[in-house]
C-alpha cells in the first residue's frame, strides 16, 4: 500500500488509491459487493468532488491532502466545508482500505501492544472500548485510535468525513461506521460488522504505521 500511495500525486489532480486486494478479498467478513460500491462509487466521488472544488483555485492545488485537512481555516470560506468532506472522504477511506487484508491473525508489533495495555488494560478491553465509541457514533462517521505527539493513545469518534488529523493527533486505527461500510451484509446489525471487522484488520500495517510515526516524533 505504501509503495502504491508513494506513486501517486500527493495533490491535485488526486487519484484514485487502487484497492491493494481484489474485491472479494476480505470475505466473508465484508462482502465483496460492499467492497467494490465502497472503494470504486464512494470513494471516487470524494476524490472527484474534491478535484472539483479544487479546480477553480490554483493557489491550492500543489497543497497535500493532509495539508488541506490541517489549514482548512486558511481556505477561501467558501470552499472550506466541500474541502473539509471531501479531502476528509479521501483521507479516511484512503487509510481504512490500507490497513485491512484479507482474514489473517496479525498481531500488534510488541512495542505497539505495550502502548496498548499501558493506554487501556490489555488488548481485549482496547477492543471492547473501540466498539464502544464504533457503536455510540450517532449516524455517520468513525471509530479511531489515535496516538498524540507524546506517545499517547486515545479512542475517538467522529462525524461525517471529520478526521483527528484537525486535532493534532495521527490516526493509526480507523472503522467507517456509516451504513454503506455494512449495510447490504449487516443491514442495521451495526455491532455484528465491528466484532466481525477484527478478522480483516492487519495489525501489521497499523505496527507498520505506528513505527513510522515514532520515527517521525523521536
Ligand atoms: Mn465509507
Amino acid at each position: 500500500m505504501k509503495g502504491v500511495l508513494t506513486l501517486l500525486p500527493e495533490h491535485y489532480p488526486f487519484e484514485l488509491v487502487p484497492l491493494p486486494y481484489p474485491y472479494d478479498a476480505l470475505e466473508p467478513y465484508i462482502d465483496a459487493e460492499t467492497v467494490m460500491i465502497h472503494h470504486d462509487k464512494h470513494l471516487k466521488a470524494y476524490v472527484d468532488n474534491l478535484n472539483k472544488t479544487l479546480s477553480a483555485y490554483p493557489k491550492y492545488q500543489l497543497w497535500t491532502l493532509k495539508k488541506l485537512i490541517t489549514s482548512i481555516c486558511q481556505l477561501p470560506v467558501e470552499v472550506q466545508i466541500p474541502v473539509k468532506n471531501n479531502a476528509g472522504g479521501v483521507y479516511n477511506h484512503n487509510l481504512y482500505f490500507s490497513i485491512m487484508n484479507k482474514p489473517n491473525n496479525t498481531k500488534p508489533s510488541e512495542n505497539l501492544l505495550i502502548l496498548i495495555e499501558n493506554a487501556f488494560g490489555s488488548l481485549e478491553r482496547f477492543k471492547t472500548n473501540f466498539k464502544n465509541a464504533a457503536l455510540n457514533q450517532f449516524g455517520s462517521g468513525y471509530a479511531w485510535l489515535v496516538i498524540d505527539t507524546y506517545g499517547q493513545l486515545s479512542i475517538m469518534s467522529s462525524s461525517n468525513q471529520d478526521t483527528p488529523l484537525m486535532q493534532n493527533v495521527h490516526p493509526l486505527i480507523l472503522i467507517d461506521v456509516w451504513e454503506h461500510a455494512y449495510y447490504l451484509k449487516y443491514q442495521n446489525r451495526r455491532a455484528e460488522y465491528i466484532d466481525n471487522w477484527w478478522n480483516v484488520l492487519d495489525w501489521d500495517v497499523v505496527s507498520r504505521n505506528y513505527s513510522d510515526f515514532k520515527q517521525q516524533i523521536w
